[in-house]
């Protein structure tokens, strides 16, 4: 069997979902299970609507939601042309969020309980969408309940996987289903507690759940399906010029996927590395294309780094001891607090009396720093970026820093903390988040683009007294 899932983008509207069942038509001989996103921009604005509810603001989250009941609808309409029994559901599903964002009002109060019981909406209408869609095309589909089968922690809006009961729950509901010939559809994201409880596992968390329900399966392969050819030497969206990888290695790409390549879920590699199991990126616009390759073995990259990602919405933490813990006492006190808050420190950087962390702004609570206050004297610094290259053969290449920090001097753009050697794969630094596009395209052109090798290598043949016409043949590419 393979898992195919749809991010928001390719479930977007009519035309979008009517590429799915396009795609999907030709692997119905791998036994596919399909995994659909909520349609773009629902999560979002099922957000705001559920904050605004909590801020006073009903007649506002009604308004938003008769939006958004208006799309559904009109994506039924021209999708199908008398819409089935299934489809009572989401009429049932859009009065029930209706009451759910009255009671939000009405306590006045939204807690990451009540979080993901609204935002699992999305995933809830647009799977129920997608059945009823590819049902009408003569795929026999059938709808699974994520939540029935897969079990999570508490931690809401991020809920971790319980491995136990969720392989043994999706084996048992959709080895039956693949064995009949049916192709069940599946809404990502969204999961539940043992209680039953909905849960959610964090933003862009689609990716997560087609490689947990792959894993379980033993999947042939993983296919994301999204809006971009792959994945890519950086984020198309800062950087142009930004070029398709073919192969990448699971450590390489989870390591992009860590440091804000939102191509990826940061924690879909973890299911896909535990079964090895290759995970392709494509674009679901052009399904045709090869798309991105994400294996345990790649061949190795001809260009110095694999790819550069950057995390925005990142704070700096600095943390000055009182220099009666002691260096190791020190360190360790703040390591723990972190721990205690669940948080994960992106970057750190030490010196005897002082430390510095990189968080996301997210994680670093007002809770966690009043905890870091005891420790010592705390500053912070907000709207700061990180940003990472990615190469797997940087160890041991003398001067691959120097080029990456003078590239950023050229621009003038201040580093502020500095990491490499922590998985012997990446560089990664702290910039302010304003500098990012700028830092990413100069790094891309210097690091990338051929036109800027092609000087390079010019110089090179002048010195070796050969013909420039071996120039395209050191040509940078990809891969
Ligand atoms: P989906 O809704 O399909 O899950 P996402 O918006 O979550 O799609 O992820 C796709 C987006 O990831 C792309 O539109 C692109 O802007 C962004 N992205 C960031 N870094 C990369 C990268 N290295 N390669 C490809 N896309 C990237
Ligand atoms: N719909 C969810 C989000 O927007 C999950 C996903 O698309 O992967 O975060
Ligand atoms: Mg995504």
């Amino acid at each position: 069997m393979i898992v195919m899932k749809f991010g928001g983008t390719s479930v977007e509207d009519e035309w979008a979902i009517e590429r799915v069942s396009q795609i999907v038509r030709p692997r119905l001989p791998e036994s596919p299970v399909v995994v659909v996103s909520a349609m773009a921009g629902v999560t979002d604005s099922l957000l705001s609507m559920a904050r605004a509810a909590a801020a006073a603001r009903l007649q506002a989250a009604l308004k938003d939601l008769r939006g958004l009941r208006r799309r559904h609808l009109a994506v039924i309409e021209a999708l199908l042309r008398k819409p089935g029994p299934g489809l009572a559901d989401v009429f049932k599903l859009l009065d029930e969020l209706q009451d759910v964002l009255r009671g939000i009002a009405a306590l006045g109060e939204l807690t990451p309980r009540t979080t993901d019981h609204v935002l699992s909406f999305g995933e809830l209408l647009s799977s129920r969408i997608v059945t009823a869609a590819l049902g009408a095309r003569g795929i026999a589909a059938e709808l699974v309940d994520s939540r029935d089968c897969i079990v999570t922690d508490a931690a809401h809006t991020s809920a971790v996987p319980l491995l136990q009961p969720t392989d043994e729950r999706l084996g048992a509901r959709l080895q039956p289903l693949l064995l009949a010939g049916k192709v069940p559809v599946m809404a990502g994201f969204i999961a539940a507690t043992i209680d039953g409880v909905s849960t959610t596992l964090g933003r862009g968390g689609s990716d997560f759940s087609a490689a947990i329900i792959g894993a379980a399966l033993g999947a042939k392969r993983i296919e994301i399906w999204t809006d971009v050819e792959g994945m890519m030497t950086t984020d198309p969206r800062l950087c142009e010029r930004a070029r398709r990888i073919e192969v990448i290695g699971f450590d390489e790409a989870a390591e992009m996927a860590y440091f804000g390549a939102k191509v990826l879920h940061p924690a879909t590699l973890i299911p896909a590395i535990r079964k090895n199991i290759a995970v392709y990126v494509l674009n679901s616009r052009q399904p045709e294309r090869p798309g991105t390759c994400i294996r345990a073995r790649a061949p190795r990259s001809r260009t110095t780094f694999r790819a550069i990602a950057a995390k925005t919405g990142m704070r700096v933490v600095n943390v000055r001891s009182p220099r009666r813990l002691g260096a190791n006492g020190f360190l360790r006190a703040v390591f723990e607090t972190l721990e205690r808050h669940g948080c994960a420190a992106d970057l750190v950087s030490t010196s005897e009396v002082s430390v510095s962390i990189a968080l996301d702004l997210v994680q670093a609570s007002s809770g966690l720093v009043g905890d870091l206050k005891q420790l010592g004297d705390v500053e912070m610094e907000d709207a700061k970026a990180i940003i990472c290259l990615v190469g797997k053969h940087i160890r041991g290449q003398v001067g691959v820093a120097a080029r990456v920090f003078d590239t950023l001097a050229a621009a003038n753009i201040n580093v502020h903390m500095i990491s490499q050697g922590a998985s012997e794969i990446n560089i990664g630094f702290v910039i302010e988040e304003r500098d990012v596009p700028e830092a990413v395209k100069r790094l891309h052109q210097r690091f990338f683009e051929p036109k800027h090798r092609a000087s390079g290598v010019q110089v090179i043949s002048r010195k070796l007294k050969r013909p420039t016409s071996n120039a395209p043949a050191l040509r940078a590419e990809v891969g």
